[in-house]
């Protein structure tokens, strides 16, 4: 049986009076990919924010390891963040440095990585995301999928056993988002990283993920085995995403 690395129950989150989560459980198992869809405006982003504790969940508990985050100390939620790598949706890169100053920036906080440690790090990371020849460029000189590159390297960074990517291919050509995907599944096989995948592109979760929770208005709508749920779909939502409402 597998490992559970992460697990939420009853996740829900509201700003003011809007209710974006309704109260999610899902479970992740160690180096699964796995992906979490639904229409835009459901709560995925949203979602994506409470796992890596960018956002305090209103109620349900978010289990790591079987642990609950909120009970963590101090120095336990940073050493959890770290062990969870995130690709924002837009990349969010500092547009002032270059690619190599953009992906070494998460070790600035680390212990044990003076100059040279750093250096040899980034070049190990800008191998890894095909990006070598690239170091000194700056954000603006690169194409949408190499900013993608340096968002998922910088992500990557300090070890995570764990990688959330939030629409990674969403502003990406068919033939970008084909090598987009093909990174990311080599990242998962030969670094053994557990990767949620949030998308609104079905042909996504078809191409690279083993499981899919479906989100609709903050509520898990179904979830499990992509070929299950795509195969004979139960909720509407589903239905709809997939072109099949009856
Ligand atoms: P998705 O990623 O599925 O498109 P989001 O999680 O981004 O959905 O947003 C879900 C809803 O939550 C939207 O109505 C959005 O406007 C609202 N929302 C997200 N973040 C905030 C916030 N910080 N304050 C208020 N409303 C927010
Ligand atoms: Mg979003």
């Amino acid at each position: 049986m597998a490992e559970e690395i992460l697990r939420t129950e009853g996740l829900c989150k509201r700003f003011g009076s809007l209710e974006v989560l309704r109260g999610v459980s899902i479970s992740v198992f160690r180096q699964e990919i796995v992906s979490v869809i639904g229409p835009s405006g459901s709560g995925k982003s949203t979602f994506l924010r409470c796992l890596n504790w960018l956002e305090r969940p209103t109620s349900g508990q978010i289990m790591l390891a079987g642990q609950d985050i909120a009970s963590l100390s101090g120095a336990q939620l940073r050493a959890a963040r770290r062990g969870m790598g995130v690709v924002f949706q837009g990349y969010n890169l500092l547009m002032q440095k270059t690619v190599a100053e953009n992906v070494a920036f998460p070790l600035r906080l680390e212990k044990g990585y003076d100059r040279a440690a750093v250096q040899a790090r980034v070049a190990e990371l800008l191998a890894i995301v095909g990006l070598e020849d690239r170091a000194g460029a700056y954000p603006a000189q690169l194409s949408g999928g190499q900013k993608q590159r340096v968002a998922i390297a910088r992500a990557l960074a300090t070890q995570p056993e764990m990688l959330l990517c939030d629409e990674p291919t969403s502003a990406l050509d068919p033939l970008t988002t084909k090598s987009m995907l093909a990174l990311l599944t080599d990242i998962n096989k030969k670094l053994g990283v557990t990767i949620i995948i949030i998308t609104h592109e079905l042909s996504v979760v078809q191409a690279i993920c083993s499981h899919v929770a479906v989100i609709s208005e903050g509520r898990l709508a179904e979830s499990g085995a992509v070929a299950d749920v795509f195969g004979s779909p139960r909720s509407a939502v589903t239905k709809l995403l997939l072109g099949r409402e009856e």
